[in-house]
């Protein structure tokens, strides 16, 4: 019987836990995770601390799933070492492998600040845990301040804002969501939030905090001085790469993997997910693709693969599609990528933006008209050449539809539509 050991019980985790069971009925698969939850959604933790979503919605699948599959999941067992076909784990237990995958995702990144670090009342919004004792400390008569408008950044601000009383997002950049919107997309994303409630001040950075075990208030670059009865820092995350360098995988910045199977440099030792450096089909540039999407197919991929059935991994590229106070945000492929012509379509509420290079599609972005986004993200994943296709790109695109083989990912047939 052969025995899989996955580090990790999120996106890549399970995707990769359940590939893995798919293939083979009899093999062992042990699922590690140093939380103290079964697998959840990440991106909808802003859902459950704004209450729209309760503790057991969360969770992608019941504890009876990991029963009925034969998938055992150890809970708060952080893994400490992995060293020849067996891994440790803080509580001191030993568990061989004959596979490994490690699924270790991202640690947030945390600036210095004077007088910032061991106050109680600091945040970061990247796991359920966060999310609980935020929604647990927050009251309707606080200020909170989150620092960074970046995916993460916002959610968090969007998730506080029914639970207390201001919410001012400080960004260092001069846009919100500087890396997935171009310059007209987001002041309309900025002043959709600002409807809402939420204080932007963009082109600062919190340098220093007031006050003794808890803070107080706040001092910006620019000398200005918010009261702030809770800080979520949300400027960016790292990969994880601590369990990766220990045994000795090369990392640089993200754990290198071979881009068609994700294996790492040590035989037998697979990763997938935010802690990968990926490579980006678009430009051709091996980055961190922080998604979800990204995380799960790398897991489904590196299955195949520890398997023995080879497989090989269809390449990343970004994608986002989300959503704040009912504004719809979808963004796709290279949005700032000088060198590609821009074809734009925009209304007050409506944006679209689509980015062509060589006759191909190579980004978008799109607010509050997401009808086409599935289609156009097709045509830059199968890096179409547009002359073969009549019709406005903007309006009509008269494309033709595949169906997608889930299994093999390859286009099985088209229609027009
Ligand atoms: C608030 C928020 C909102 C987001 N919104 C979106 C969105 O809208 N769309 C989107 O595509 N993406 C979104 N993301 C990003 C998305 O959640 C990640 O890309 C995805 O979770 C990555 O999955 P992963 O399996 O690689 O790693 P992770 O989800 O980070 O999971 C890694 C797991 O490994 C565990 N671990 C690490 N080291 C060890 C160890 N040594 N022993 C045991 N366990 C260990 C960690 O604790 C963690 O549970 C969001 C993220 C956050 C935080």
């Amino acid at each position: 019987m052969k025995r899989y050991a996955i580090v990790g019980a999120s996106a890549a985790g399970l995707s990769c836990a359940k590939t893995l069971r798919a293939l083979d009925a009899d093999c062992k698969i042990d699922l590690f995770t140093d939380e103290a939850y079964l697998p959840y959604s990440r991106p909808i933790i802003s859902y459950y601390l704004k209450n729209k979503v309760n503790a057991q919605q969360i969770y992608l699948q019941d504890a009876a799933f990991y029963e009925a599959n034969d998938i055992t999941v150890h809970l708060n067992e952080p893994v400490t070492e992995v060293r020849e076909h067996a891994l440790q784990t803080q509580r001191g237990k030993r568990y061989g492998f004959d596979k490994l995958l490690l699924a270790t995702g991202s640690v947030p990144f945390v600036p210095p600040m004077e007088n910032v670090g061991g106050q109680e009342n600091v945040f970061t919004f990247l796991t359920m845990s966060e999310a609980e004792r935020l929604k647990a400390y927050a009251e309707p008569d606080m200020h909170a301040v989150v620092l960074g408008a970046g995916l993460i950044g916002l959610k968090a601000a969007e998730g506080l804002r029914s639970c207390v009383k201001s919410v001012t997002v400080v960004e260092l950049a001069g846009k919100v969501l500087p890396s997935i919107l171009d310059d007209r997309a987001a002041p309309m994303v900025e002043a959709h939030l600002q409807a809402n409630g939420i204080v932007t001040l963009l082109g600062d950075t919190v340098v220093r905090a007031e006050g003794k075990e808890k803070i107080t208030s706040v001092t910006l670059k620019s000398g200005k001085t918010l009261p702030c009865d809770l800080l979520v820092v949300a400027v960016g995350v790292r990969p994880n790469t601590a369990l990766a360098e220990s045994c000795g995988a090369d990392v640089n910045r993200g754990i290198t993997v071979d881009h068609e199977t994700m294996e790492t440099t040590v035989p037998d030792v697979f990763a997938a997910g935010d802690c990968v450096r990926s490579l980006d089909i678009l430009d051709g540039k091996e980055k961190i693709i922080a998604l979800w999407p990204n995380a799960v197919r790398e897991g489904k991929t590196a299955a195949y693969n520890m398997a023995g059935v080879p497989e090989k991994d269809t390449g990343s590229f970004a994608v986002n599609a989300i959503d704040f106070f009912g504004q719809r945000i979808c963004t796709c492929g290279l949005i700032n990528d000088d060198s590609a012509q821009v074809l734009v379509r925009a209304d007050a509420t409506q944006y679209k933006r689509l980015l062509v290079k060589d006759n191909h599609l190579v980004g978008f972005v799109l607010i509050n008209c997401s009808a086409r986004a599935g289609i156009y993200t097709e045509l830059i994943r199968q890096k179409t050449d547009l002359t073969a296709l009549s019709g406005d790109l903007l309006k009509e695109p008269g494309l033709m539809l595949y169906a997608r083989d889930v299994r093999t990912e390859k286009l099985t047939g088209g229609v027009r539509i």
